[in-house]
């Protein structure tokens, strides 16, 4: 069993005001070990009048912050970007024992999750507002950019890390403060962040962290006006209550929920670079990732040679413990995850799909799924119309390039979606044709710090990282000047 080198980075308590806390009341929520279902450890649940106090403590912080210099807040993420990748290790660590997945993703989802910090301390130099031609001589238009105020950000469990970084760091850098409610499946990322940020000189009260059940934490966040803005993470279900839950106090929302990717393989693609992508984009996360292939449509005159290729290496994957011997697959977040995979792959066989890939070598263990293709999948399947978010493949046969696209569109989810061919034309006509907000060629990633990530139709609001990033963080302040 891997240790710790630096033990402190396990915390047990929350963050508020700069005092690592209990709760009040003395609730703890366990936080288990996806691979053995034993206790990690204990985080406090954490109540309204405790959140009351995250947020006060945050607008307190506010002023302060946002009167340092754009220099100044950069200066101090960097240090953050760099004490990460100093404790990468650790961090890794906790992220894989926590979550499941192989302790090499969670090691690359701690340097993406860097990425982040040091792009937007970057970025924070780079806020600048415009003037604007006036109507009379007399008169001058500034636009100012000045930070919206105190920012509720709400993450899931299946990137502990990154999808905090990608938040707290373009709020901070806009100079934001926040209220950060990590998944009660994974808090422990989230508070080995408070305690970097805390060592890399981040203000008391700049960076709050609630822990527990999320039902009276998301109530006063969502009631509160002194929070300006959420930026959530998660599932459309729960986008959709606090997009409800904030109209009332009218705050600033952004909302990354979830997808239903086509993976779309026509007959004129590269086949190697398409098996590729197929395994990164399907497979990454044990498939529990929201970009992450969830229909995969190949095209009639290349079916067979694909589904035989993709299953050959699926058949060869290694499923174990994430902080053991190197895998592929790790353990599934929980068994309700386990549960859905389940249904989807009985839904399938029952409707007439068939399984292509042979089964690993499976490991002792509630949670793990067993890595399938499986083809002659149709639509009226759920898993046609739901995410799995596990490590299943369906491949879906058709003709031509208009069917494709209209099984492609078939969702009201749009994040992202895939395809390869090795032809400019049909590139382009697909890529306008695909109603989603990231769209890869000829490759299975789309994540990136330079690029925006986000998506359309129910899959959310607003988009993360690129320079953009920063927007979503800044309200627009235009002054007159008259009498000049
Ligand atoms: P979830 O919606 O169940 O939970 C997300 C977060 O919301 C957790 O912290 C949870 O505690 C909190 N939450 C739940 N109910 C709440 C409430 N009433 N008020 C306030 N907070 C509440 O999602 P999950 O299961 O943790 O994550 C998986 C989902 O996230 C998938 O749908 C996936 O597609 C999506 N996701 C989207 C992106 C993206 O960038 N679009 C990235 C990662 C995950």
């Amino acid at each position: 069993m891997k240790t710790l080198n630096d033990k402190s980075l396990f915390r047990e308590q929350c963050l508020i005001a700069g005092a690592w806390r209990n709760a009040a009341s003395g609730a703890s929520v366990p936080v288990t070990d996806p691979a053995t279902q034993g206790t990690l450890g204990h985080v406090p649940d954490v109540c309204g009048a405790e959140t009351r106090e995250a947020i006060a403590a945050a607008d307190a912080a506010f002023a302060p912050w946002k009167a340092k210099t754009h220099a100044e807040r950069g200066a101090l993420l960097e240090a953050w970007h760099r004490l990460m990748l100093e404790h990468e290790q650790d961090l890794a660590l906790i992220l894989s024992l926590e979550q499941g997945k192989p302790l090499s993703e969670a090691l690359s989802e701690i340097r993406y999750g860097a990425s982040f910090v040091k792009w937007f301390a970057e970025e924070a130099r780079r806020v600048g507002g415009t003037t604007i031609p006036s109507p009379t001589a007399d008169r001058r238009i500034v636009i100012l950019k000045e930070p919206v105020g105190v920012c509720a950000i709400i993450t899931p469990w299946n990137f502990p890390n990154a999808m905090i970084t990608r938040k707290v760091a373009p709020a901070l850098a806009a100079g934001c403060t926040v209220v950060v409610k990590p998944s009660e499946f994974t808090p422990f990322s989230a508070l080995a962040l408070g305690v970097l940020a805390e060592r890399a000189g981040i203000s008391p009260g700049v960076i709050n962290i609630v822990t527990g059940m999320p039902a009276e934490i998301g109530t006063e966040l969502m009631a509160n006006e002194t929070v300006r803005k959420i930026s959530f993470t998660g599932s459309t279900r729960v986008g959709s209550v606090l997009m409800r839950g904030a109209a009332d106090s009218i705050k600033r929302l952004s909302l990354e929920l979830g997808g239903n990717a086509p993976f779309i393989v026509f007959d004129d693609a590269d086949i190697d670079l398409a098996i590729e992508g197929a395994i990164v984009s399907k497979f990454r996360n044990g498939g529990q990732t929201c970009v992450c292939s969830n229909r995969i449509l190949v095209q009639s005159g290349v079916y067979d040679i694909f589904a035989a290729r993709l299953s050959a290496r699926v058949s060869a994957m290694k499923v174990g413990p994430g902080t053991g011997a190197p895998v592929d697959i790790g353990p599934m977040i929980n068994e309700a995850a386990i549960d859905k995979i389940d249904r989807h792959v009985a839904d399938a066989l029952a409707k007439g799909a068939q399984i292509l890939s042979k089964r690993p070598d499976m490991p002792k263990g509630k949670q793990y799924a067993v890595p399938l293709v499986l083809g002659g999948a149709t639509t009226d399947m759920l898993l046609a119309r739901e995410e799995t978010f596990g490590p299943v493949a369906p491949l879906f046969r058709f003709e031509t390039e208009a069917e494709a696209i209209a099984i492609a569109n078939a969702t009201p989810f749009g994040l992202a979606a895939y395809f390869y061919t090795e032809s400019l034309k049909r590139s382009w006509r697909v890529v306008e044709a695909l109603e989603f907000g990231m769209v890869g060629l000829n490759t299975g990633s789309v994540s990136t710090e330079v690029a925006p990530f986000g998506g359309v139709k129910q899959s959310g609001l607003g988009r993360e990282g690129a320079q953009c990033g920063i927007e979503e963080y800044l309200e627009m302040k235009t002054f007159h000047i008259g009498g000049l």
